[in-house]
């Protein structure tokens, strides 16, 4: 069996880190504590990306971006009559 290839901080050099002394599981290289840690990181970097795709194109739910954070396109018609007061998706102003 092989060793764990991950690292632990050292316990006596806050600044250090050591290689984990652990044998690495059947069929993997890191330790069972290393492959949870790495699970729970995945799932967790997981959640905030989906998240971020809910939230970025929440156009029509209950989470949309205040109507103020959208500018009016720039190639509208201006013939004098009243302006299109539709907003439209994707003139996010910066
Ligand atoms: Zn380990």
């Amino acid at each position: 069996m092989r060793k764990c290839i991950a690292f632990c901080p050292d316990r006596t050099h806050t600044r250090r880190w050591v290689p984990c002394t652990k044998r690495a599981t059947h069929g993997s290289a890191v330790c069972e504590m290393h492959a949870d840690s790495l699970a729970g990181i995945v799932f967790g970097l997981g959640v905030l990306v989906s998240q971020a795709i809910a939230k970025t194109t929440a156009f029509g739910s209950h989470e949309s971006p205040d109507e103020q954070d959208f500018a009016e396109p720039e190639d509208a018609p201006s013939n004098g009559k009243s302006k299109n007061t539709t907003r439209r998706p994707g003139t996010l102003i910066q």
